[in-house]
């Protein structure tokens, strides 16, 4: 079986427990199939990105001997190819301009995506609504339900049209969304095994049916439950998650239910990897789109 799985983390701050799972996880499942494990840096929301953090996360996995193959892929060197995949689009007559602001959207939107953003009503279909020069690209989408069998969560069904609506490839100041990125990024890595956390998993169906219209194969997907704090809250910067290091490895291996015995509480990273690789059972995985960390 071919195995190419990645990590991609978004550089808006250092490695915390909950990005510390998601790589431990994914980094694991890859190693314990044979398969190689690459690591993009995704910064293509470059307004979001934070000077030294992509250098301070991979010398976090390096001490955490989590090694990744070959060269780093970095999304902001790539815009020539998003725009060459969004021109792919275009030409197939799935996209089209958008003028709404943000307030027209609320004004219109048909209720909340499951990941809290406005469901766009499809406004600007039949050609822009309002005189304005900045304007967004957005994909047409359908009713047919998109399927995927999530390793760990089960069948999951999304209509994209009904639950997001028309969604965003490139933004009205140019840049790229994650939404299209991710999938060229994992199409051009030939990417097999996605391994991340749920908190993407309303994303995949958006994903999918991209791969679809721009002809990708689909990767296997395991979205693993995601570290919240005692607010519920997702581990992030926003809610000022703590660095991590090599000695977190131990929390991060009971977070995905594979404890590390206790001779092996002080032991190194690579023993520690070692142990896990023997161990590795995705059954063993807890389900649900949350763990309390
Ligand atoms: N960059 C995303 C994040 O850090 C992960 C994207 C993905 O794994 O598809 O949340
Ligand atoms: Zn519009």
């Amino acid at each position: 079986m071919t195995y190419i799985g990645r990590f991609a983390p978004s550089p808006t701050g250092h490695l915390h427990l909950g990005s510390l799972i998601t790589a431990l996880g994914s980094w694991l499942d890859a190693r314990a199939n044979h398969g190689q494990w690459l690591l993009r840096i995704e910064d293509v929301d470059l307004p979001r990105t934070q000077p030294g953090a992509a250098s301070h996360i991979m010398a976090t996995l390096e001490a955490c001997a989590l090694h990744w193959d070959g060269e780093v892929l970095v999304q902001s060197t790539r815009s020539a190819r998003y725009a060459q995949a969004c021109a792919q689009l275009t030409s197939l007559g799935l996209t089209y301009p958008c003028t709404c602001s943000r307030r027209e959207i609320a004004d219109t939107a048909l209720g909340r995506s499951p990941d809290g953003a406005q469901v766009y009503p499809g406004t600007c279909r039949a050609g822009s609504a309002h005189q304005r020069a900045a304007h967004a690209v957005r994909i047409r989408t359908n009713s047919h339900p998109i399927e995927f069998l999530d390793r760990l969560q089960g069948l999951q069904t999304q209509c994209v049209e009904h639950a997001v609506g028309d969604f965003v490839l490139q933004r009205a100041d140019g840049l790229t969304t994650y939404q299209l990125a991710v999938v060229v990024d994992d199409a051009d890595q030939g990417v097999t095994d996605i391994v991340r956390g749920a908190d993407l998993q309303d994303s995949t169906a958006r994903q999918i049916y991209l791969q679809h219209c721009l002809g990708f194969s689909t990767p296997r997907y395991l979205h693993l439950p995601i570290a919240v704090n005692a607010s519920g809250e997702k581990l992030s910067k926003q809610t000022r998650a703590a660095a991590v290091g090599p000695n977190d490895l131990p929390a991060a291996f009971a977070a995905l239910a594979h404890p590390l015995p206790d001779a092996l509480g002080h032991a190194s990273a690579k023993e520690q990897l070692a142990w896990g690789l023997a161990h590795w059972n995705p059954a063993r995985l807890p389900r649900g789109r949350t763990l309390a960390a």
